[in-house]
């Protein structure tokens, strides 16, 4: 990789950021291409935020990933904010444009794409989902952009969950049930599970949102989770022979929508998938 006097800047902000691979997948597509850009990571705590956001305009950098926990908080330091992203109320890619900076939300198609590539709808399946935080909403707008049959959300914080449930009502002609986290054992109609938690990434683990009873209802079961690679989830999920998929097709296929709104170039994800797992 070649770096000078005109190399552009891509980066991702958030804290923690060590784990992301982020950087693995832009630097191999803007090599692949041929495009004088890096991308790396700058861990951001809360109270450096604005000044990390105004800092991109001024050091003219040109596109900026979101993560944890930032993706809310940031719209107010955004001069424009895509239908998508203003739905969803979080924004995981900024664009730089001459110092207008634009902010969207890929993890929503990272999420529809991840699916259909397992060769799974949502058309029509009663969904389980878990959490409610800035991946759950993406997911929820996905849900609920895609006909499916219901939808039930489970939380740690019961009224976060209401208040999400309760805007998605009203913007959607939909009905979402929503139960604290500890009542899971009480459902049934379950088809599709999806954990939106971060349970099941370190340091917890050793820890499943739910028990083997849940997964034991469920014919799929879905963690946005691509680290470890096999929750212990998705370890209930296969012992009992149902069929799972981690979020790494998510985490690829975000990727590719942000690269592809920084550069208009769309990256080939066989050679990330392969890049990656190498
Ligand atoms: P947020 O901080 O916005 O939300 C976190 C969610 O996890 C909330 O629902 C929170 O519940 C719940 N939670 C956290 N700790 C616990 C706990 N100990 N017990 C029960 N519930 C808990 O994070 P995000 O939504 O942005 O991210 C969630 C996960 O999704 C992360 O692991 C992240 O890495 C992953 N992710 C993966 C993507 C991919 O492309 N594969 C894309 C985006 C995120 P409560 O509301 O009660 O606090």
């Amino acid at each position: 990789m070649k770096v000078d006097s005109n190399t552009v800047l891509y980066g991702l902000i958030g804290h923690p950021v060590s784990h992301s691979i982020s950087p693995l997948i832009h630097n191999l597509s803007f090599e692949y291409f041929n495009i004088n850009s890096i991308y790396t990571v700058f861990d951001v705590t809360p109270e450096n935020l604005e000044n990390a956001v105004k800092g991109l305009k001024s050091l003219g950098i040109k596109g900026i990933n979101v993560t944890v926990p930032h993706k809310e908080n940031v719209i107010k330091y955004l001069d424009y904010i895509s239908e998508e992203a203003k739905l969803i109320g979080a924004v995981n890619t900024i664009i730089n444009s001459d110092g207008i900076l634009k902010g969207y939300n890929t993890d929503y198609m990272g999420f529809l794409e991840s699916i259909s590539e397992n060769n799974e709808v949502l058309k029509e399946r009663d969904i389980l989902l878990i959490g409610a935080g800035g991946a759950a909403k993406a997911i929820l707008i996905a849900l609920a952009k895609n006909d499916v049959n219901s939808i039930t959300i489970l939380n740690r914080d019961v009224q976060k969950a209401e208040v999400l449930a309760k805007t998605l009502e009203k913007d959607f002609n939909l009905k979402i049930e929503v139960y604290p986290l500890q009542d899971a054992e009480k459902l049934n109609n379950i088809d599709m599970i999806i954990n939106a938690t971060s349970v099941g990434m370190a340091p917890d683990f050793e820890k499943s949102p739910v028990s083997e009873n849940v997964v034991k209802k469920a014919n799929f079961v879905y963690d946005v989770i691509y680290n470890p690679e096999k929750t212990i989830l998705l370890k209930y999920a296969e012992r009992n022979n149902i069929k799972y998929q981690n979020g790494f097709s998510m985490v690829i296929n975000q990727a590719y929508h942000s690269f592809k709104l920084w550069t208009g170039k769309n990256f080939d994800k066989n050679l990330v998938y392969k890049h990656i797992q190498k």
